[in-house]
């Protein structure tokens, strides 16, 4: 039987990806919804190959070809066997919510879900029996790993290091936002672009990984890697050490994470040799250049209301940097001034979590009212 599926953000990179990945498995899927932001083109032209009942975009009166819902609507509809969940953004927060509730499976790209609300969702994921399975390519490395999680001692989890691994913090500091967009192995969105460049990406990523797996943030340990052939590994208490390889692309993280438990051969292209690939270097970060990985540790490991607006500070300062209004070490300047301001608040709801989110990027935003 076909499994259906919709799309929250088919026109971003990782949606493209996605129908790239549904393309070649026609027999498997049916889809249900696409949606897109403002890319009305690609939205419509998507719908006319794919043939979605449904779909959204931001201006709904362009949308041809399919019935208009909302993303709260399209997560609300039971013929869903899975959503995959690859809007950038705050904006996946709600929807994913509203499909765990209805006991649809997640295929999760959006990290901000769980920055945000990881406290929130799993439990109500666990609670509604509803599989969370990460695109993210090191969690989803690290989902393969694990047998059982109680016998799991250590996540390790690889970054590229981005485009300033080896720079000095003076290239860094006067890099220009084609130099931080030039990402030597993973062509992304520019936001996760960017927090490539400063590491704030790893950092979002070991919240991420601390929910998904519930691993303590000592458990977890961040290694370079520039190659990106070790996407990630685990450590059980026997000293075990398991990993995932493969050559950097996210096709087979999101055919993995969609067609989940099952595996086909599917968009399989070009795969790893190990005697082609003949080195392979890991290295510890400079947390002093890449200050960003570790106010993201601090943050999650303060908890409740903190990564919140750690992560509302970021995008705030991320988009600032791509309009060219701010420098990119400012980005973390920026954040580290609004966590050292804020009020941490414990066991918060889903709606202040959305006041401290917007409340964040309003201060945020006044900070740079005044740049050029
Ligand atoms: P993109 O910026 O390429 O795509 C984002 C998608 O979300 C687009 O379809 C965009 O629509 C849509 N969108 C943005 N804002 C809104 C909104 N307010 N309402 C409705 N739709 C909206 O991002 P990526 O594909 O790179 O990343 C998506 C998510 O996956 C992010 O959370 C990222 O952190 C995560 N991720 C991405 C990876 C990657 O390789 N790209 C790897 C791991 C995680 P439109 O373009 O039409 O405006
Ligand atoms: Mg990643």
């Amino acid at each position: 039987m076909k499994r259906k599926i919709s799309i929250l953000g088919s026109t971003g990179s990782i949606g493209r990806q996605a129908l790239e990945v549904i393309e070649k498995l026609p027999d498997k899927f049916e889809i249900i919804a696409l949606t897109a932001g403002n890319n009305i083109e690609l939205l419509n032209e998507q719908i006319r190959k794919f043939h979605p009942k449904y779909a959204f975009a931001n201006d709904i009166t362009k949308v041809e070809g399919a019935k208009v819902l909302s993303l709260e609507e399209i997560c609300s509809n039971t013929e869903n066997d899975i959503i995959l969940v690859a809007v950038s953004g705050r904006v996946g927060l709600k929807p994913t919510i509203t499909a765990i509730n209805n006991g649809i499976d997640i295929a999760l790209a959006n990290k901000e879900t769980l920055v945000m609300a990881g406290d929130i969702v799993m439990p109500l994921a666990r609670e509604k029996k509803v599989n969370i399975i990460p695109v993210d390519s090191e969690h989803c490395a690290i989902h393969q790993c694990i047998k059982n999680i109680n016998d799991v001692d250590k996540l390790i989890i690889t970054a590229s290091g981005g485009p300033f691994l080896h720079k000095t913090v003076e290239d860094m500091k006067n890099a220009t936002v084609e130099q931080a967009l030039a990402h030597p192995k993973w062509h992304m969105g520019k936001k996760i672009t960017v927090d490539s460049a400063t590491l704030m990406n790893k950092g979002l990523e070991v919240i991420e990984a601390h929910h998904l797996f519930n691993m303590d943030y000592d458990k977890i340990q961040v290694v370079v890697h520039p190659q990106s052939i070790v996407h990630s590994a685990i450590e059980y208490v026997d000293g075990s050490i398991i990993a995932q390889l493969g050559l950097p692309s996210m096709h087979i993280p999101i055919q993995y994470a969609i067609t989940y438990p099952e595996r086909f051969e599917g968009i399989k292209s070009k795969t790893f040799s190990f005697s082609e690939i003949a080195r392979l270097d890991f290295e510890e970060p400079d947390w002093e250049k890449f200050k960003a990985l570790k106010i993201a540790y601090s943050c999650g490991r303060l908890g409740g209301s903190v990564p919140v607006c750690m992560n509302a500070a970021n995008e705030e300062a991320v988009f600032a940097f791509l309009q060219g209004k701010i420098r990119l070490f400012d980005i973390i300047n920026t954040v580290k001034a609004m966590v050292d301001n804020h009020k941490p608040a414990f066991n918060i709801s889903l709606d202040e979590i959305f006041e401290i989110d917007e409340e964040t990027r309003a201060k945020t935003r006044e900070l740079f009212l005044n740049q050029v």
